[in-house]
């Protein structure tokens, strides 16, 4: 477990899948872990980070990004609209466009302010009730009318039902984003980054594996 040891295992992941050393990045989620161990992963080198929650993202990247250049943030998360100015202000890309509603007032505020972060849609591709996300029959259709806003849509993210084998999930999100000529793909966590690779993602959100398990805020 450790940054390295994830980089070396994304490594071989790629190079089996047939695709280029460095087709995925690696986004690492740093949402509720301890300030000490993200400062560990930043002085190791690395740059690239998730958090799910702009509250919690707001209360410790600022500090960070006076310490180390170059810092890269995405917002993984749930996004509710009245966070999303703040959310734009603080993340480079936000994988979590998930409604008309959302994407209506990103475009809004990426016209008011002249910039957006990089955009993912979330499709809920285990049609979950309880899970965020478009439908994968109404994915095409969001996408268009996202692009008729002029967002920069760069890809789509998933977040597989605990109980069902991923890889049929990523597949699925590979295929809806090929039919719409898109390239990212953003899907793969701890338990399943490297099947994620095996299916052509772009970005993975490794938590708990770089880290170590996330400590509860209280007690
Ligand atoms: C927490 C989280 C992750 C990382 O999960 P791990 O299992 O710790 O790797 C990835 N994606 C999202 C959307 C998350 O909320």
């Amino acid at each position: 477990m450790g940054l390295n040891d994830i980089l070396s295992r994304m490594n071989k992941a790629e190079r089996a899948a047939g695709r280029p050393e460095g087709a995925t990045k690696l986004i690492a989620v740093s949402k509720v872990q301890p300030n000490d161990r993200v400062r560990a992963v930043l002085e190791q080198g690395h740059r690239i980070f998730g958090e799910n929650r702009v509250q919690e993202a707001a209360g410790k990247w600022p500090e960070f990004r006076e310490n180390f250049d170059g810092i890269e943030l995405h917002l993984i998360g749930p996004l509710q609209t009245n966070k999303a100015r703040q959310a734009m202000e603080l993340a480079q890309a936000i994988h979590s466009v998930d409604r008309p509603k959302l994407a209506k007032t990103l475009a809004r505020l990426a016209q008011e302010t002249g910039a957006c972060p990089d955009l993912f849609i979330q499709v809920n591709t285990g049609e979950e009730p309880q899970k965020a996300g478009i439908l994968p029959a109404d994915a095409d259709g969001f996408v268009a009318e996202c692009r008729a806003l002029d967002l920069p849509i760069k890809g789509l993210m998933c977040i597989p039902p605990v109980d069902e084998e991923p890889s049929l999930h990523f597949a699925l999100l590979a295929k809806i984003a090929a039919c719409n000529g898109l390239e990212g793909l953003s899907m793969g966590m701890s338990g399943d980054f490297e099947r994620a690779i095996a299916l052509g993602a772009t970005h993975i959100r490794v938590g708990s594996a770089i880290f170590g398990d996330r400590v509860p805020p209280s007690g």
